[in-house]
């Protein structure tokens, strides 16, 4: 190994490297921020790299591991969606209107690893509030495709994607409102984790939609999601949604055992909406689950057609009040020279934000006013609860389901930006995981013209290790995750 290779690592295997001493946290971060000065320009992934502060920290770390007192993740690097505040470093969440945030505190998920020594090299870039499929909403520009720059790489967190299929970083943070960590993976080839709501703190993450987001990670291989997610996960009691269970060691106990796993196929994820490409590639890889032990069920969602509008009720409502604090008074950016205080509102936001983020915040303005509250928002909670309870049905009989993560593999960038329907649709078979508080997962399982597609496992809740275990055992009879875009390797 030479520090030229040492971007193809994972995590799990960067730390074995470390621990037998085969080069320092301080060579692997700076072969890394390499990468990142020469290669980012064209990815347009970061928002603010942290070169120095990360030196510090790598330096921090290979003295612990010199000690013979390493870390759980000592020396190893990690990039934060920039939705994730951080102290000291500002923390945009895509837009204009916090340009210039600096948040005074980190947040849980930033404090936990970076307490377990991972390394912060820098903030990713993501969709404006994180309200986008394919990253185009960032005030900082679209995020290209390793795969090809001219497509997409999903989004909202379309930066920590990829950042980590072009191997700028091992790891990243993302988080998943109706889909941001598993399209953004499975258009990039990597593998993304969405826990269940409430299994990571959302404390210092900046609120899009409430009950639906939840913090997790982008890796290459599920055993590296394992490790992360246990550094994670866990009660936080400045979050009154987390839940106070224990968190096991989730890579240790990975056996890729999936005998007997009962999965379950839902007939509506296979419809014509499904690219056939696509489709065929996701069938392939229950094949392969198949010939490990695993035992094919049709299972039925009746009311998971109603996921995408249910979602674009709920989502925009928890939008409306969760963005009214970003107003040039309580935070975001402030316009100049107001002639009054409705003014300074007025012009305040209406530079801040972006138009998707304008489209959300009166769509949710409008499903929650008087005389509308009923016939939209209470209806959407209504049915939300019935697809909560198809989910609940469907895991009394099968342990996972699973599905294509997205319809199509990588589109082109512009493609769908005049069509906020179709951008919508993207996330048609993930968002039903978010309305019910369920863990869910993308897989790399195959190529449709040269561009990643994934595989999308959904658990019951607090059953990320069965999720974990069955995409791990497909990635020990897989080698998709090992592919690398050729101008990346
Ligand atoms: N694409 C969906 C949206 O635009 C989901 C975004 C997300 O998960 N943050 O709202």
């Amino acid at each position: 190994m030479t520090t030229r290779d040492l971007h193809t690592l994972t995590l799990t295997e960067a730390r074995s490297a470390l621990d037998r001493g085969q080069f320092s946290a301080v060579e692997l971060v700076d072969a890394l921020l390499g990468r990142i000065e020469a290669l980012n320009p064209a990815l347009n992934a970061f928002v603010t790299v942290t070169a120095e502060e990360a030196r510090a920290a790598a330096r921090a770390a290979d003295e612990r591991r010199a000690a013979g007192r390493p870390l759980l993740l000592d020396g190893l690097p990690i990039v934060h969606k920039d939705i994730f505040c951080t102290q000291g470093v500002r923390t945009t969440c895509g837009s204009r209107m916090l340009e210039d945030f600096v948040a005074p505190y980190d947040a849980t998920v930033v404090a936990r690893l970076r307490d377990a020594g991972a390394v912060m090299l820098g903030k990713s870039n993501m969709d404006e509030f994180a309200m986008g499929s394919s990253n185009e909403t960032s005030f900082f520009g679209a995020v290209a495709n390793p795969w090809n720059h001219a497509c997409s790489p999903g989004g909202s967190s379309g930066g920590s994607s990829a950042l980590v299929a072009g191997r700028l970083a091992p790891a990243a943070t993302g988080t998943d409102t109706g889909g941001s960590i598993r399209q953004p993976a499975a258009l990039t080839g990597t593998v993304g984790l969405k826990p269940t709501y409430g299994r990571v703190s959302r404390y210092g993450m900046i609120a899009f939609a409430s009950s639906l987001d939840q913090a997790g990670v982008i890796t290459r291989s599920v055993e590296d999601a394992a490790l992360l997610l246990t550094a994670m996960a866990g009660f936080d009691e400045r979050d009154s949604t987390s839940i106070d269970e224990p968190v096991p060691d989730y890579a240790a106990a990975l056996d890729g055992d999936v005998s007997g796993l009962r999965v379950g196929i839902v007939q509506q994820h296979f419809d014509a909406g499904l690219d056939a490409a696509t489709g065929d590639a996701v069938r392939a890889a229950l094949g392969v689950l198949e010939s490990r032990g695993a035992i094919l069920k049709d299972v039925d969602l009746p009311n998971i057609d109603l996921s995408v509008p249910t979602y674009y009720v709920v989502a925009p409502a928890e939008a409306s009040s969760n963005l009214s604090r970003f107003d040039g008074v309580r935070f975001g950016h402030r316009a100049a020279d107001p002639e009054d205080l409705l003014d300074l509102y007025c012009r305040s936001r209406g530079e801040g934000f972006g138009a998707e983020v304008k489209r959300r915040i009166l769509t949710g303005t409008y499903v929650l006013s008087a005389g509308y509250y009923d016939a939209y928002y209470l209806k959407a909670q209504r049915v939300r609860a019935l697809i909560a309870e198809d989910f609940r049905r469907a895991f009394g009989q099968v342990d996972v389901i699973a599905g294509p993560t997205a319809p199509t593999p990588a589109f082109e960038l512009g493609a769908k930006t005049d069509d906020p329907i179709t951008m919508y649709l993207n996330d048609i078979y993930t968002i039903g995981a978010n309305l019910a508080g369920l863990p869910g997962l993308s897989v790399p399982c195959g190529f449709v013209d040269g561009q990643p597609v994934g595989l999308h496992l959904v658990a019951g809740h607090f059953a990320e290790q069965t999720l974990l275990n069955a995409a791990h055992s497909y990635q020990q009879a897989s080698d998709w995750h090992t592919a690398c875009p050729e101008a990346y390797a």
